[in-house]
C-alpha cells in the first residue's frame, strides 16, 4: 500500500503488515489500497454577523464491495483529507469484523464547532448536506454522528435530505442518516452504542483473562460521548475511575471519581477541568497513572512512540478511531499491554447504526432489551474471531482485527470477480 504521511500513513501500515501475514491476493490488495471516492465540496455559509464564511467538506468513500459505504461525519478544527481516508478506511474495517453489510466512508468539515452559534452549526448542517446531493443516499452512502456531531445534526441532515426528495418518496428515505433521535427514526440503545459496546468488549476480555472488573481501575482519555458512556456503564460492575481528561484538561482521584456526577458536571461547565472530586493533573501524568484499564476515547495518534512508555496499565481498550500509531502499538506489545483494537473495540457504534437502518426500513421499532442482546451478541462473535485469529497467525490483536476483515472482502471479490 502506498504510504502518506500521518493518519493515513498508520492505516497503510497496519493493512501492510496484516496484508503480508495473510499473504492477502495481490489484486485485491491493489483495490482495497485505493479509496473508491473522494469528494471535496466547498461551499458558503452566512454567519450571525451576516458575513459570509467558506467550509470544506470531505466525504471519502473507501469500499462499497459488502454494502452501502458507511460512516460517521465529524466536525473538528483538525479534519483534513489525510483523516478523513483513514477513517473511511477504517470503517470498512470494522463493518467487515462484525459482519454487517456495509462498507466503509466517513466524512468531516475542518472547523470549530465550539465557536459557532447553533444557528450557524444548523446553517453549516443544512448547506453541506445539499451540497453533496446524490453523494449520500440511504442504500448508498450512509452518514452518522462522529466527533463534535450528534443526534440533533443527524435530524437536520435527514430533514435537508428530504426535502429535496419528490415527496412521495420521502416516507422511504429515513434510513439516510443514522444516530438520529428516536422520535425522528432513531433506535434506542444508538446513543450509548459505541460506549456499550466497548464495555462489552472489555467484559468478554475480562472472562478470557480471568480477571475481575469489581474494584478494576481505570482511566479515560477523552470525556465526549464514548468517554462518559464507557465510564457510566463501567459502574454497576464495579470498576472505578481512577483518571479522566478531556480538552479543558486532565483530573485524578485514586479513590474514584463519580463519572455519573461528573457527567452532571461537565453538562454545566463544558468540561473536566475543576470538578470537586479530583485534583488537577497533566496529559502525561494522565497516560501514567497507575490502572488496569486505559480507555483513549478521544482523537487519533495519543499513544505514539514518546507516550507508549509512559503506559502502565494491562488493558487498553480503544474507544477512539486510531488513538495509537504503530509505534507506539509495538511499545505496548513489548511491555505485555493487551489491546482491544478500535476497529473492534468501538465497533459498537456502526452497528447499533445497522440495526437503526434495519428498523427505518422495516418500519419496525426494537425495545432497548433486543437492541442490546443482539449488539452483544454481534461483538461477542467478532471478539472470538479476533482472538482465535490472533492464536492462529501468532500476532497481534490489531493485525488479528484486520486479517478478519481481509479474509472476508477478499471471499467477496473472489466470489464476485472484477467487472468487465
Ligand atoms: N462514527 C462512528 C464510528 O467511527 C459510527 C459510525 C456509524 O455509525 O456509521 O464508528
Amino acid at each position: 500500500m502506498e504510504k502518506k504521511s500521518s493518519v493515513y500513513g498508520n492505516v497503510c501500515r497496519q493493512f501492510d503488515k496484516a496484508a503480508d501475514i495473510l499473504q492477502l491476493n495481490p489484486d485485491i490488495r491493489k483495490i482495497l489500497s485505493k479509496t473508491n471516492n473522494e469528494i471535496i465540496v466547498n461551499f458558503p455559509v452566512k454567519m450571525d454577523n451576516g458575513s459570509i464564511q467558506m467550509f470544506t467538506v470531505y466525504r471519502v468513500q473507501h469500499n462499497n464491495a459488502l454494502g452501502p459505504f458507511k460512516g460517521g461525519l465529524r466536525y473538528h478544527q483538525a479534519v483534513d483529507i489525510d483523516e478523513v481516508r483513514a477513517l473511511a478506511t477504517w470503517m470498512t474495517w470494522k463493518s467487515a469484523i462484525v459482519n454487517i453489510p456495509f462498507g466503509g466512508a466517513k466524512g468531516g468539515i475542518q472547523f470549530d464547532p465550539c465557536k459557532c452559534s447553533k444557528g450557524e452549526i444548523e446553517r453549516v448542517t443544512r448547506r453541506f448536506t445539499f451540497a453533496l446531493g446524490s453523494n449520500i443516499g440511504p442504500e448508498y452512502d450512509i452518514p452518522a454522528p462522529d466527533v463534535n456531531t450528534n443526534a440533533q445534526i443527524m435530524a437536520w441532515m435527514l430533514d435537508t435530505y428530504l426535502s429535496t426528495m419528490p415527496a412521495h418518496e420521502r416516507q422511504a428515505c429515513s434510513h439516510v442518516v443514522t444516530g438520529k433521535p428516536v422520535e425522528a427514526g432513531g433506535s434506542l440503545g444508538r446513543e450509548k452504542a459505541t460506549g456499550q459496546g466497548v464495555v462489552f468488549t472489555i467484559q468478554e476480555w475480562a472472562k478470557d483473562e480471568k480477571f475481575d472488573l469489581k474494584g478494576a481501575t481505570y482511566t479515560v482519555q477523552g470525556f465526549g460521548n464514548v468517554g462518559y458512556w464507557a465510564s457510566h456503564l463501567l459502574k454497576p460492575l464495579g470498576a472505578i475511575m481512577v483518571a479522566v481528561e478531556d480538552v479543558t484538561g486532565a483530573i485524578a482521584n485514586e479513590k474514584g471519581i463519580d463519572p455519573d456526577d461528573l457527567g452532571e458536571y461537565v453538562k454545566k461547565s463544558g468540561g473536566v477541568k475543576g470538578f470537586g472530586q479530583a485534583h488537577a493533573i497533566d496529559h502525561k501524568q494522565l497516560l501514567g497513572t497507575k490502572a488496569d484499564i486505559l480507555i483513549p476515547a478521544a482523537l487519533e495518534n495519543q499513544i505514539t512512540a514518546e507516550t507508549a512508555p509512559l503506559i502502565k496499565v494491562k488493558l487498553v481498550a480503544e474507544g477512539a478511531n486510531g488513538p495509537t500509531d504503530p509505534d507506539g502499538d509495538a511499545i505496548l506489545q513489548k511491555n505485555g499491554i493487551a489491546m482491544l483494537p478500535d476497529i473492534l473495540c468501538n465497533a459498537g457504534g456502526v452497528v447499533v447504526s445497522y440495526f437503526e437502518w434495519l428498523q427505518n426500513k422495516r418500519s419496525e421499532f426494537w425495545e432497548l432489551e433486543e437492541v442490546d442482546q443482539k449488539l452483544l451478541r454481534k461483538l461477542v462473535n467478532a471478539y472470538g474471531r479476533v482472538r482465535d485469529t490472533a492464536k492462529q497467525y501468532k500476532t497481534d490483536w490489531r493485525t488479528a482485527a484486520y486479517i478478519v476483515a481481509l479474509q472476508r472482502l477478499e471471499t467477496v471479490y473472489k466470489d464476485r470477480g472484477i467487472f468487465p
